[in-house]
């Protein structure tokens, strides 16, 4: 293997779900749903398939979905945007990602990111010989201190790389906090890339406020996300980045050498679901919203404290009150305790054995008597260390 790739460990989703697969435990690890997207969206697919729509499509998508990307920014936050200079679509928001930051960061190149950060960030910036600046989100809160921003950034520095709402943690970043964001971005010249996958699964009324509609901000943002898990298609990957032509641009260049094009049939029907099924996400959100209040009460009561995520499907707990002191080897023991799966958080920070060595994360976007399965599990499991 190329070193531009040592040290960078298989992704933490894979290896959970086959731990689930191999032990027939309740996969509460990767985050996925367990049912369909919208069955009018599956049929404009089938459509496609039959319609002809089977041979490249255009490399930066199909017109309709890059009309309907851009009509999605602009019905939801007021930006506007030209579907043909201004949306690439992708094969997935990893894909976005990818290209994103081999399209735009040079070699040594600082880039300040949250952490816990999404492990593909760190794949793709070790990639692309970005120098990662890690900002801490801290438990039990995962609020981000803008000291710390401030602090992170150097002559060096050139991009934030965000993520809100936010995974693992479920945080969604404030008005004021993305306002500090902007100053920062703004006063040292620096291009924002942020994903925001989750825009619509923001619970308690709370807001999703993408940072491009900042003052100042839409000129230096590039914005990505997909209809995976606002859709629960994220088998489909398709994705997209908006934003300034130039920035577009640079993903578009990258992206023309790793995929060429996105799958064919598949866009046509995302035009569809984003066209006619405005409404769905928020259905999502809703249901999501009460699964989650099904499953973090009761990871409380098996004695995990437990975050209430303000957005995404994910739930963070604190396993050091049962004695562990590792939210891996609680992980790696949960299968034969328990039967259940989830994620350790600490995999997602610089140091395993830093701030987030004792948390892990569970994802709620199964069916409730998926998660009431898991949940007798766990009550009935010695969870203790
Ligand atoms: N986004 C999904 C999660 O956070 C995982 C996707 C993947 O397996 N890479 O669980």
């Amino acid at each position: 293997m190329a070193s531009r790739l040592h040290g960078i460990p298989p992704t933490i989703f894979a290896e959970m779900s086959a731990l689930a697969v191999r032990t027939g435990a309740v996969n509460l690890g990767q985050g996925f749903p367990d049912e369909d997207g919208p069955a009018g969206v599956l049929a404009a697919a089938v459509a496609a398939l039959h319609g002809g729509a089977n041979q490249y499509a255009p490399g930066p998508g199909v017109p309709a979905l890059r009309r309907a990307v851009a009509a999605h920014q602009q019905r939801h936050y007021g930006l506007e945007l030209d579907p043909d200079t201004q949306v690439v679509i992708t094969t997935g928001c990893t894909e976005a990602v990818a290209a994103a930051l081999l399209g735009l960061v040079e070699p040594g190149d600082e880039v300040v990111l949250l952490e816990p950060y999404y492990d593909s960030y760190l794949a793709m910036l070790q990639v692309a010989g970005g120098v990662r600046r890690p900002v801490t989100l801290r438990s039990p809160d995962f609020r981000l201190d803008p000291d710390e921003l401030r602090a992170a950034v150097t002559p060096r520095t050139r991009f934030v790389l965000l993520n809100s709402p936010h995974n693992p943690t479920g945080s969604v970043l404030t008005r004021a906090e993305l306002e500090a964001i902007a100053a920062v971005a703004i006063e040292h010249d620096l291009t924002v890339i942020t994903d925001e996958v989750y825009e619509h699964l923001v619970f308690d009324g709370s807001e999703h406020v993408p940072i491009a509609t900042l003052p100042g901000m839409a000129e230096r943002t590039l914005t990505l996300s997909s209809v995976g898990k606002s859709y629960s298609l994220t088998g489909w990957k398709v994705g997209w980045a908006t934003g300034p032509a130039h920035l577009v641009g640079a993903v578009m260049a990258a992206k023309t050498w790793l995929t060429y094009t996105s799958g064919a049939p598949l866009q046509p029907a995302v035009a569809v679901a984003l066209d006619e099924h405005p409404d769905w996400p928020r259905a999502l959100r809703d249901s999501l919203q009460e699964r989650r209040d099904l499953l973090v009460p009761a990871l409380v009561a098996a004695g995990l404290p437990t975050t209430v995520p303000q957005g995404t499907y994910f739930a963070t707990s604190d396993v050091s009150g049962l004695g562990w002191d590792d939210g891996l080897a609680f992980c790696l023991a949960l299968p034969e305790r328990a039967g259940v799966v989830a994620i350790p958080a600490q995999v997602f920070h610089d140091d395993p054995h830093g701030p987030g060595r004792h948390l892990v994360r569970w994802a709620f976007c199964k069916r409730p008597e998926v998660l009431e399965d898991a949940i007798g599990r766990l009550a009935a499991a010695d969870l203790r260390a």
